[in-house]
């Protein structure tokens, strides 16, 4: 299968998914996870007229992004992996969303580099609904004060993410998550990766993270 039979095949996927919503949501997006892949196999993709796509670390992006985003207008960067402080200033540079918001220091941190970059990614708390300690994102429990902090510095916070545990169903993740964000007054919900984006999109995803369906197995 090449990538681009992987890449229609999961828009299709997506438009069967969201003709039997359980929850309403405007749209879904489909953000193409890039990480691992080298610039060759991301070219055809963007060719073909995608612009979404998800990066788990600053540097790797660092070295592929400048180039492609130089070639192709428009693209949106998301970062969707944990993000060090130091990291912020480059990661501000060069993303247009973050999907790993989940500390009051990194909070502090974006605000300042955004300030200082003239720069407002659009930007989703993660959420760590099944509580396991080797995962990041807050607490559920936390998520409103994060939020709240968030808006008071100005940052633009449109949604929340979670990466539900491996071992779990993931729907009473993801509709924890969407409980969380209508309390919280927040449109977006970033959940649902390769094995599980139907489920996310039914309990009302916006945007899903995918991978492997369309490019294939890691190495
Ligand atoms: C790698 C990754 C994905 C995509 O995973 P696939 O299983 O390849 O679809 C989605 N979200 C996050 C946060 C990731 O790190």
């Amino acid at each position: 299968m090449t990538n681009i039979s992987g890449f229609t095949d999961v828009l299709a996927r997506i438009g069967k998914a969201r003709k039997n919503l359980l929850r309403q949501s405007p749209f879904t997006k489909l953000i193409m996870v890039s990480k691992g892949r080298s610039e060759s196999e991301i070219r055809p993709l963007l060719e073909a007229g995608h612009r979404a796509f998800g990066e788990n670390r600053v540097q790797e992006a660092e070295a592929k992004w400048p180039a492609l985003k130089r070639d192709f207008p428009g693209v949106g960067l998301h970062m969707i992996g944990p993000l060090q402080i130091n990291k912020v200033r480059e990661a501000v540079a060069l993303f247009d969303a973050f999907h790993s918001l989940d500390r009051p220091k990194l909070a502090h941190a974006l605000k300042v580099e955004c300030e200082h970059a003239g720069r407002s990614p659009e930007l989703f708390v993660q959420v760590n609904t099944g509580r396991e300690p080797q995962k990041s994102g807050v607490l559920p429990e936390n998520a409103p004060a994060l939020v709240a902090l968030a808006r008071e510095l100005g940052l633009a916070v449109q949604g929340l993410m979670c990466i539900p545990p491996h071992d779990e169903p993931p729907e009473k993740h993801f509709a924890l998550l969407a409980k969380l964000a209508d309390e919280l007054a927040l449109p977006y919900l970033s959940m649902g990766m390769s094995h599980d984006f139907e489920t996310a999109i039914r309990l009302g995803a916006t945007h899903v993270r995918v991978g492997t369906a369309i490019f294939g197995a890691r190495r």
